[in-house]
């Protein structure tokens, strides 16, 4: 049986994908978040080759650089995860200083927060999509 993320099509919108890495569409309560994760299991970074950190580092960046000249943020997030699921994964957190947690790490909602409608679902403007699309694709 696959995991979550070998079955990301399942589960996420894709904005870019190579033979190693993929990325999607993340959280909809903050605006723009992405989640570039590497296809194959490995359970820690220091497992990855030396190719395979680099096609994460490149996409982490070019997807950085579309949401930084489409969103405009005050500044980016970046966060490397390795813990519920065996694909190493770095989030991109864009982040605004109007932001009420501005200056301090991102907060998610819990299940019952949103469920509770205690956040607010940011989405991506149809116009502010096709821009990162045009980006990543037209683009370097
Ligand atoms: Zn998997």
């Amino acid at each position: 049986m696959k995991c979550k993320l070998c079955e990301w099509k399942k589960h996420y919108k894709k904005i870019y994908e190579d033979d190693l890495v993929v990325a999607v569409w993340d959280s909809p309560y903050v605006r723009g978040h992405v989640t570039v994760i590497l296809k194959r299991h490995a359970d820690n970074l220091t497992e990855l080759s030396l190719e395979e950190a680099t096609a994460m580092m490149n996409v982490w960046i070019k997807v950085g650089k579309a949401i930084e000249q489409t969103l405009h943020p005050s500044i980016i997030n970046w966060q490397i995860n390795c813990n519920w699921t065996r694909h190493v994964h770095g989030h991109i957190y864009p982040r605004w200083e109007s932001d009420p947690d501005w200056g301090e790490p991102i907060h998610l909602p819990t299940k019952e927060q949103a469920h509770n409608k205690e956040y607010v679902i940011k989405e991506l403007s149809p116009d502010d999509l096709l821009k990162i699309e045009d980006l990543l694709f037209h683009k370097n």
